[in-house]
């Protein structure tokens, strides 16, 4: 045989496994965002032939991460089609999410099932980088003491509060827990024992890519998630994929400056947009103590409902700076959805009117006419919720890696 024709084959070999596995990865994708689908629903979505789906519907089936059933026959004629459906402890994550006021740590199975979940508050001064490793890898100890030893844990994913740098998982700063400078992946892979991939995006980011996978944003494309607490995040998705900027430090939209007379902000400049709107500004202007929390937040809202002036007002102001931050962002980015997570979620039937107003004054009419503006639907949980979705995505990227025949690749210390 000449070389070319040698050549000619194996490129030709190469490019049938490349799409292969780009089949494979449609297919796991619909199924781990929708739940159960029938084959000809996968046909649909996919635009795979019938056969083709069959056969790589096989492959998952062989290696135990998929099932297929027949579906209950609900008073249509004709056979019960066949349902495919992920198994969820096939392949599981471990989600973890350090916020202002609390640390949490879910596992979650592939198909996005949460399998066990738990949240500790976390009083305000206790935010040192060895406190919170230590209590994160205690929390992930008592979740491993409830699941089965040999579960097959493929990644660890992490949502923080602060600005982080995607390739290596290096937080740059939090300026709500004082951190700077903290290779948090490296760190928490010694305190958890674990070799696993770890996976580490900021908090808001994480809300967005969940809301989008799981919640109030599924099906749309372009999508503004903004979240609120003492902090402001933000996390876009545009044209179906987050947006993370060059290194992970995208997406900082409580930072961009709004007011060259307003306060100084914890990240070192003035006038920031959280200093207008996170929950210092709420909670001050109401005559609260701003860092109060949410307990503070809370009866801020009890007193605007009994018509308290003080209360009111400070809605009014967070909900003037939100509508003016919200418009830039909507001329800049065009989105069809925003979405509020957080504190602006709770705050949102208090603050829609004016909010809505001043997007209505400034933002591009043919921008302003497309968006709905609407709280998130799944509420706190929402970036620990991403930070499953963040330590899923090799899985889903390339799911013929999971095919093969493995060993258990479990090795998060059990005690
Ligand atoms: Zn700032």
């Amino acid at each position: 045989m000449r070389p070319f024709e040698i050549g000619q084959r194996s490129d030709i070999g190469q490019r049938s496994e490349t799409v292969r596995r780009a089949n494979l990865s449609m297919i796991v994708r619909e199924l781990h965002i929708r739940g159960p689908l029938s084959r000809s629903e996968l046909v649909a979505l996919t635009g795979l032939t019938r056969s083709a789906i069959r056969s790589l519907i096989g492959e998952f089936v062989d290696a135990g991460l998929a099932t297929e059933e027949r579906a209950v026959l609900q008073g249509t004629p004709g056979r019960p089609s066949t349902l495919v459906r992920l198994n969820p402890d096939s392949a599981v994550v471990v989600a973890l999410e350090i916020a202002v006021d609390s640390l949490a740590a879910a596992e979650v199975g592939l198909g996005g099932e949460v399998l066990d979940l738990v949240r500790v508050d976390r009083p305000r001064g206790h935010s040192s980088v060895d406190e919170i490793v230590r209590d994160l890898a205690d929390l992930v100890a008592g979740l491993r003491a409830h699941r089965p030893p040999d579960e097959p844990l493929i990644g660890v994913g992490v949502a923080i509060v602060g600005v982080v740098r995607r390739s290596d998982g290096f937080v740059s700063m939090a300026p709500n827990l004082g951190w700077r400078d903290v290779p948090l992946d490296a760190r928490l892979a010694a305190a958890l024992g674990t070799t696993l991939p770890i996976a580490v995006a900021n908090d808001a980011d994480l809300g967005a890519l969940a809301e989008f996978r799981r919640g109030a944003a599924m099906g749309a494309g372009d999508v503004l998630f903004i979240q609120g607490e003492v902090g402001v995040g933000g996390g876009l998705i545009v044209g179906g994929k987050p947006l993370t900027g060059a290194a992970g430090y995208g997406g900082e939209v409580g930072h961009i400056p709004v007011n060259q007379n307003g306060e100084a902000c914890r990240c070192g400049s003035v006038g920031c947009w959280e200093t207008e709107v996170g929950e210092g500004a709420l909670l001050l202007r109401a005559g609260h103590p701003p860092g109060g929390g949410r307990s503070e937040v809370a009866a801020v809202l009890r007193e605007a409902e009994t018509g308290s002036p003080a209360a009111l007002c400070a809605l009014d102001h967070v909900g003037h700076w939100l509508g003016f931050g919200l418009a830039g962002l909507v001329n800049v980015f065009n989105p069809e959805l925003v979405v509020l997570g957080g504190l602006f979620g709770r705050i949102h039937p208090f603050v829609k009117r004016t909010m809505e107003g001043e997007l209505d004054r400034r933002a591009l009419p043919a921008s302003r006419r497309m968006i709905h503006v609407v709280p998130a639907t799944l509420g706190v949980d929402a970036p620990l919720l991403g930070a499953a979705e963040l330590a899923f995505d090799p899985l889903l990227e390339d799911p013929a890696i999971w095919l093969r025949p493995r060993a258990a690749f479990a090795d998060l210390a059990t005690a």
